[in-house]
């Protein structure tokens, strides 16, 4: 057990250090900024959106290593996927943060969003893996409020 809490560990160090799709999108149509104030974790996300469809998916931003390996996990999981599919990633995600016991078949879609998990025993800790998916999610339903985890 310990060496795979090592290995989760490598992974948020390595997408911490080294986010995916890093950067911003020119003429995204959709775009979208979250800050968590608890951590200072700021986050602006890009998307393309085509007929249900996430065509592409980038972020940039500063914070805490658990945010931006968030923020990468999150737009490497989502590229590529439909709205719909994001959604229950979103819930499964948001499940599996909080600290639910997840079934082998949800830990199994989650994939590498997993490494996440150590996170539920930590609640502020929460609130910077849940940044980037919060300001997804107000983007894609349209909210124009800002986004901010308080
Ligand atoms: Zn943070």
């Amino acid at each position: 057990m310990s060496d795979l809490r090592e290995l989760y560990q490598e992974v948020i160090l390595d997408h911490g250090k080294n986010p995916r799709n890093f950067g911003t999108i020119p003429h995204a149509g959709l775009q979208k900024e979250g800050f968590n104030p608890l951590c200072g974790d700021k986050i602006t996300l890009y998307v393309e959106e085509d007929g249900g469809l996430i065509k592409d998916l980038r972020f940039e931003g500063c914070g805490c290593a658990i945010s931006m390996a968030s923020g990468s996990l999150m737009t490497e999981s989502l590229k590529g996927k439909t709205l719909q599919y994001a959604e229950e990633i979103f819930h499964l995600f948001h499940q599996c943060i909080i600290g639910c016991v997840m079934t082998e078949i949800e830990k199994e879609k989650l994939g590498k969003l997993t490494v996440l998990s150590g996170v539920s025993a930590f609640p502020l800790r929460v609130k910077c893996a849940t940044l980037a998916w919060h300001t997804l999610k107000a983007l894609l339903q349209n909210d124009l409020r800002p986004v901010t985890t308080e």
